[in-house]
């Protein structure tokens, strides 16, 4: 294990992961969660995160590569079951905000995935 901690009981979104904070879950699996944002951009706005804690992509080494790759590589499917439509004409946008001059709020790694209809509240 490279990460020294698995769960921050301070993390808002650990929290999501526990259940202690609810959300509208868009997907599970071992590894990784997906949930609606609560302050959506976009008509179709979810957040994916590995349910262990980790702060950022700032952090991520070798041995994540395997959930990074497959939450990349969910992210189009599950974008495309939340509505987003098919490429090209629809498409969507996947961000990742990596500290604070990178635009990140909550310090728990998450893609966020955007789509749908334009215009967008922001982006
Ligand atoms: P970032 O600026 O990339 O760290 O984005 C954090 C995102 O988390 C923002 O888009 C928030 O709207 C979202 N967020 C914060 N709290 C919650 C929550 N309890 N449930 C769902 N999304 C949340």
């Amino acid at each position: 294990m490279t990460h020294p901690t698995d769960h921050d009981p301070a993390c808002i979104f650990c929290k999501i992961v526990a259940g202690q904070i609810p959300s509208r879950k868009v997907y599970e699996d071992d590894e990784l969660l997906a949930f609606h944002d609560i302050a959506p951009w976009a008509p179709v706005h979810f957040l994916m995160v590995p349910k262990r804690h980790i702060a950022s992509m700032a952090q991520v080494t070798e041995a994540d590569q395997g959930w990074l790759g497959r939450m990349m590589t969910l992210a189009p499917r599950l974008a495309l079951e939340q509505g987003c439509r098919p490429y090209p004409e629809g498409g969507f946008r996947i961000v990742v905000n990596t500290g604070l001059e990178g635009g990140q709020e909550v310090h728990h790694l998450h893609l966020h995935v955007m789509g749908g209809p334009r215009p967008w509240l922001k982006g």
